[in-house]
């Protein structure tokens, strides 16, 4: 089949970005201090990978350009099934909002998505399925450089990274031979790649350095080798993580695993809610937050090793005082996840990109507060409560979350599962600062709970929205000393857990 028409929309396709390595069209966020509100995202150029050029279609545009090729060539069976994988696609990438997906259609070119674009080689006569795993890597690199890098130069440790990752899900999903995967490597490349990668993380990147894929020198594929045992090392460490939930995370989450060392700290056994049951208080039970903990791995209340880091995390929100929360996190260059409500998000936008644009990381906490429990079918959970959520925080900052805290810590299993299965994560506490009791609880309860069941690892309940949150933010100071004084470095849950945004 041939697939060498341009769609209509691509004519005014956004011409700044020439290069091969920049995507700062794709709707990226560079850091400023004033929020703006987010513009109309241009549509992706073409990419260009190892002389194929790929163009970007809208599934309406490839639906409506493959009707017409059926009408001219009734019995094309090709066409038919493409039109068929073409509403797959299109529906699994708006439910999981992955960030990419790719397929390989019998007798058609490889197709990879992003952002509800195809990606389809510009002459068909192109046997793009072998390129697929370098097209994946691409669309990986360009979407990983745009959210990671703020406008810095492209890196080395970028590109191979991103090589990796698609070798890996390609290998996995797809059952594509990988070609590095069983070069030979000892500890002395371990150590190299480690320096290469800690000296070049902040250098532009080269397309001749020894280590990347297609350099027929010494070490060609090594590069990419020794990334995927990074990779592979980081999914053991981070229980609960994939390789899609991996992707996105920050280069620096995986240098400490480019190493040849086995020898990986296991997880804690022992995971628990800090903060004592109050009986007169109506809440989740301790006993039911560790039963869902031992069932399911993607159901979170803490970090699952030792460091000394904490979580702060500000549920019910954004409110009137979100913007004191954030001026004291700014204080102290610290960095936090936010819990939002999507019915508070539509007259707050600003203060969703304050809060993006100062590095924290945004969690959904659904639309409107409703006890997931109670609501009997998963569909409407997602539908009314989770997606939709996401869908409006995905316009204004560019990503998806891939945490969701259920109101009122309240979230059966069956739920905990359907969410998983759609690369949700679940997440609740292990120290309630009860802040949310406002009758009974004063500044000094919240500074007791959240310093006295201090933990490795520790994630803390707090509130920014929801009601008065003077006590809260009176709090947060003497908080954050407690925890420095102790030698606790501040993380947001993408870092603490390992699971990052869906882009
Ligand atoms: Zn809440």
């Amino acid at each position: 089949m041939k697939l060498a028409v341009n769609p209509p929309h691509l004519f005014s396709a956004c011409l700044l970005c020439l290069s091969q390595f920049m995507l700062g069209c794709g709707g990226s966020n560079s850091p400023s201090s004033q929020p703006t509100l987010p513009t109309q995202v241009s549509p992706p150029a073409n990419i260009e990978v190892s002389g194929i050029t790929y163009q970007p279609w809208t599934h309406s545009d490839l639906t409506m350009y493959v009707s017409d090729q059926r009408l001219a060539s009734a019995d094309n069976t090709t066409m038919l099934d493409l039109i068929n994988n073409l509403t797959t696609l299109s529906d699994t990438f708006a439910v999981h909002r992955q960030p990419w997906l790719i397929h390989l259609h019998e007798q058609s070119p490889a197709i990879a998505v992003q952002a509800g674009y195809f990606y389809l080689p510009v002459n068909a006569n192109d046997s793009a399925a072998e390129h697929t795993v370098q097209l994946i890597s691409q669309l990986i690199l360009n979407k990983r450089h745009s959210v990671n890098n703020n406008g810095q130069a492209l890196t080395l440790a970028d590109v191979l990274l991103s090589q990796a990752f698609a070798s890996l899900i390609a290998q996995t999903q797809f059952d594509i031979e990988n070609p590095y995967q069983n070069l030979t490597h000892n500890e002395a490349d371990f150590i190299a790649l480690h320096t290469v990668l800690s000296e070049t993380a902040k250098q532009p990147f080269s397309p001749t350095s020894r280590w990347l894929v297609g350099d027929s020198q010494l070490n060609s594929g090594m590069g990419n080798a020794l990334m995927q045992h990074a990779i592979k090392q980081a999914h053991i460490y981070y229980p609960g993580s994939d390789y899609i939930s991996l992707s996105t995370l920050p280069l620096a989450s995986f240098l400490p695993f480019v190493t040849h060392s086995a020898e990986l700290p296991m997880p804690i056994n022992e995971v628990t809610l800090r903060t004592p049951d109050i009986s007169e208080y109506d809440q989740v039970p301790a006993s039911e937050m560790h039963q869902l903990q031992h069932a399911h791995p993607t159901y979170y209340l803490h970090g699952l090793h030792d460091k000394k880091q904490v979580a702060l995390s500000f549920d019910d929100g954004p409110s009137t005082y979100t913007a004191e929360v954030l001026e004291i996190l700014a204080k102290h260059q610290i960095h936090a996840t936010f819990f939002v409500l999507g019915q508070n998000i539509q007259n707050r936008h600003p203060d969703i990109l304050a809060i993006h644009q100062h590095g924290h990381l945004i969690g959904n906490h659904s639309y409107r507060h409703t006890d997931s429990s109670t609501i009997s079918e998963h569909s409407l959970l997602w539908q009314n409560e989770v997606t939709n959520t996401n869908d409006i925080i995905f316009d204004l900052v560019g990503y998806a979350p891939r945490l969701f805290r259920p109101p009122y810590g309240r979230i059966r299993s069956d739920q905990i599962e359907y969410l998983a299965s759609r690369g949700m994560r679940t997440i609740n506490w292990s120290i309630d600062t009860r802040d949310w009791h406002t009758q009974v609880v004063n500044q000094q309860d919240i500074e007791f709970a959240a310093s006295h069941y201090s933990h490795p690892e520790a994630v803390i309940l707090m509130h920014d929205g929801g009601g008065n949150r003077s006590n809260t933010v009176a709090a947060l100071e003497n908080i954050i000393q407690h925890y420095q004084n102790e030698g606790y470095q501040f993380v947001t849950l993408e870092t603490l857990l390992g699971i990052g945004r869906a882009r």
